[in-house]
């Protein structure tokens, strides 16, 4: 591999996944690089992308966030989950809430004394147990007091809806103000070192206009079309639609309505989804389904028909294929964002996906030249991320009792991959989840959805039967009543965003 000194970093596409790479290494690299973002105003953002989860205050932090401030400039609202309905059965509604479930006190998990007093009819619905399901449902809000020891209230776990093109514009702000670059413009094609065969890295984006816009380091965040990393390096893409069949999605935003819930909603319909994002202004819709199942006019009523308020306009329709790049890094270019796959934003994965595939970056930073371990290392870390994340999606396809339509039928009959089918058999037999290697989603997040949509464990932990049954049962209310004080305490969502962060 090459080893000049990498001097030049430029950043090909200004949507979220653009200009949060651009903010985060102009933080991070101390005007040390020339950065340079070029992106088309004709071509545009995919323009969704707007519910988080807790790890975006991570990288908020890194860049140096106000999160008030930045709530009031992207018109955003808190997140404390999401809520599912009709995903088990039509009827049924339950929350992912993040954060932990219960109180650790015995031996084992808080979960499986649950199981166990659930088995004898003595334990209320799972949320019960936790503060962020209860606020979410109370339409509550606060962050957590650090000051309050080991109440429920010092430990919320929270994320953020915003409008996703008000977000890439204050991110714009702040990178610009850290030295990054813009360039407005359409890229026409990239030039690469070498010819036929011999092609190597990439040297240039060429411009409409043009101008070439030269690099050492380049970055493909220009969206579905993979400018670089597919079009310039034919990388090759890995399809995962046989798993995830959902192709396309109409977007409409509709106006606002009271309450001002903190948190995502997805309904799922006859063939797909929609989800409902609340912002101060308006609320964000969208129908994600599978053409194959369903027409697109068909679609669209579907979404008119279930909006909260009056649509805003007409249905934006945006199409996709589920899967990843066979390689996010490959020569000298580093696709983040829908440039490196697409998972549909089921449990809103992308944006962290962006951040994730950031923080890669920054960890294995080439100084001269590329190193072939680093960029073999990248990738593998890369690909596990997006499989796990991709496995939790799935299950909330498969793990399905509708009998409604072919669509949710063929979702519960199809087969799933490995690593998949072991979790669900663990889960089947003792309750129990294994995080492995730092997966993204954590055992309480695969415990909602599995008894969310209805998978009960044969067993419970042995251990969980050795505390005395009455203790256990008392245990168990006492949490329950604590959380159910702690929300009672908490304010309302709307107050705490018209004190703290409303919009101008
Ligand atoms: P884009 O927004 O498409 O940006 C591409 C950029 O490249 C643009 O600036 C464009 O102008 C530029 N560009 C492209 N071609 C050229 C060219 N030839 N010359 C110059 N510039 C060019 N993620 C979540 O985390 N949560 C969600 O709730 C969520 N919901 C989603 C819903 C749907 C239906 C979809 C499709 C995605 C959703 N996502 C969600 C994903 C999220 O939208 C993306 O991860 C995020 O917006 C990043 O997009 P991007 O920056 O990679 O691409």
């Amino acid at each position: 591999m090459s080893h000049s000194l990498i001097q030049d970093i430029v950043i090909v596409g200004g949507g979220t996944a653009g200009w949060m790479t651009a903010a985060a290494l102009s933080t991070v690299l101390r005007g040390r690089y020339r950065i340079r973002v070029v992106e088309s105003d004709e071509i545009g953002t995919v323009g969704v992308g707007e519910a988080t989860i807790p790890m975006i205050q991570r990288f908020n932090r890194v860049v140096g966030i106000d999160e008030n401030e930045f709530m009031r400039e992207t018109q955003g609202t808190f997140k404390l989950g999401i809520e599912f309905v009709n995903w088990g059965r039509m009827g049924e509604r339950y929350m992912h809430g993040f954060g932990k479930l219960g109180q650790d006190l015995w031996t084992v998990q808080f979960e499986q004394y649950w199981h166990r007093m659930r088995a004898l009819g003595r334990a209320q619905p799972l949320e019960q147990y936790s503060i962020t399901r209860m606020a979410a449902l109370a339409n509550k809000f606060m962050p957590p007091r650090m000051d309050l020891g080991s109440s429920p209230l010092a430990d919320i776990a929270y994320a953020y809806h915003f409008d996703a093109s008000l977000y890439a514009r204050y991110l714009r702000g702040l990178s610009e103000q850290r030295g990054v670059l813009r360039t407005e413009g359409k890229i026409t094609h990239a030039t690469r070192r070498g010819e036929g065969a011999n092609a190597g890295h990439v040297d240039a984006v060429v411009l409409e206009s043009g101008e070439r816009v030269t690099g050492d380091l380049f970055i493909d965040c220009s969206g579905f079309r993979g400018l670089l990393i597919e079009q310039t390096l034919q990388t090759g893409f890995e399809d995962w639609s046989h798993w995830l069949p959902c192709d396309r999605a109409l977007a409409v935003p509709c106006e606002s309505v009271t309450p001002l819930t903190p948190y995502t909603r997805s309904t799922a319909h006859r063939a797909g989804w929609q989800w409902r994002i609340p912002l101060q202004h308006r609320i964000g819709n969208g129908h994600v389904y599978c053409s194959g199942h369903i027409s697109d006019d068909e679609a669209a009523a579907t979404l008119l028909a279930n909006l909260d308020g009056k649509a805003l306009a007409d249905p934006r329709p945006i199409r996709f294929k589920t899967g990843m790049r066979r390689k996010a890094w490959n020569e000298n270019v580093i696709a983040i964002g829908l440039a490196s796959g697409f998972l549909e934003p089921l449990e809103s994965t992308s944006i962290h996906l962006i951040q994730a595939a950031v923080q890669q970056l920054i960890e294995f930073f080439p100084d001269r030249g590329f190193s072939a371990d680093d960029v073999n290392e990248f990738n593998r870390h890369s690909r596990f991320h997006w499989e796990r994340i991709r496995d939790f999606i799935i299950l909330h396809y498969h793990l399905n009792q509708r009998d409604d339509s072919a669509f949710w039928q063929a979702c519960a009959h199809m087969a799933v991959p490995d690593a998949l089918q072991e979790k669900l058999d663990l889960y089947r037999s003792h309750g129990r989840v294994v995080r492995r290697d730092n997966e993204l989603f954590a055992e309480v997040g695969w415990i909602q959805v599995m008894e969310g949509q209805n998978l009960v464990p044969q067993r419970h932990h042995p251990l969980a039967e050795l505390q005395d049954e009455q203790a256990t049962a008392d245990y168990l209310e006492s949490v329950r009543e604590v959380i159910a004080k702690c929300v009672d305490f908490m304010p309302d969502h709307a107050a705490y965003i018209a004190q703290h962060c409303a919009a101008k």
